[in-house]
């Protein structure tokens, strides 16, 4: 058995304290039932974290972190101050982080470790970028990005993975559902190798890349998806619940 799947939402650099009425939406169409089967989560921009987080229906985190608890490090904040500020989850890794911040494998695995450091759960996300698909060699991108930016100290609570083809962010693009399905395999036969059975089964793995309510139901059926990160489906209610919506039983 995974955990209940994941729904979350990467605000980016988007939203304003007014933003609290479209979370208020969300969490009025998110009831008991969906509640059952599904988490949701939203990762406002840190500024919003703290009220936002007054609720207690939607989960919220952050987009990013620094791996140190504190220091002379201007503009950036740490998972411990996340935390303190209500967060549970933070992404790291994404690959605007990547690409805007040239952030490797090897920070993305140390802002996880600050993740558990601080309590936080960590959403570690790979995928490859469009010329590496044509290539033919996401499997081999993947797979390293995985074994780079995960942690030893990696659990199916502190942790999940979110698989993001580079060239379907944002562009309204996306993989084939067999596609999506062998790249989720190959991710739970790495994680499984690495972590074993116990923990490897049960990390969640998500799928993100242009995922909107009309696809959501056909890409999240796909065997070991475990949920979705949603960029631009998720800053209007409508969007993001007509997405958690396919989990509906
Ligand atoms: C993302 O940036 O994580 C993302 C999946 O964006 P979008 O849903 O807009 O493609």
């Amino acid at each position: 058995m995974t955990n209940r799947p994941l729904v979350a939402g990467n605000w980016k650099m988007n939203g304003t304290s007014a933003s609290a009425a479209e979370l208020e939406a969300m969490g009025t169409g998110y009831d008991s039932a969906l509640a059952d089967n599904v988490e949701l989560l939203i990762c406002p921009p840190a500024l919003l974290i703290a009220q936002l987080g007054s609720q207690d229906k939607i989960a919220i985190g952050a987009q990013n972190c620094h791996a140190k608890e504190s220091g002379a490090h201007t503009g950036d904040i740490s998972a411990e101050m996340i935390r303190d500020a209500g967060g549970k989850y933070v992404i790291v890794g994404h690959s605007e982080r990547r690409e805007d911040h040239g952030e490797t494998d090897a920070d993305v695995c140390e802002k996880a470790e600050a993740a558990y450091r601080a309590g936080l759960i960590a959403i570690v996300c790979v995928g490859e970028v469009e010329s590496e698909r044509r290539a033919g060699t996401t499997l081999e991108v993947v797979t390293k990005q995985v074994s780079a930016s995960v942690p030893a100290g990696a659990t199916a609570e502190n942790t999940v993975i979110a698989y993001e083809p580079v060239w379907a962010i944002g562009t309204g693009l996306t993989p084939t559902p067999a596609d999506v399905a062998e790249v989720h395999a190959s991710i739970r036969a790495t994680l499984i190798k690495r972590f074993g059975g116990d923990v490897g089964s049960k990390m969640r793995i998500l799928y993100g890349g242009s995922v909107k309510p009309a696809n959501a139901k056909e890409l999240l059926a796909v065997k070991n998806v475990n949920g979705a990160l949603v960029g631009g489906a998720s800053l209007k209610a409508a969007d993001f619940l007509g997405i958690a919506e396919a989990y509906r039983g």
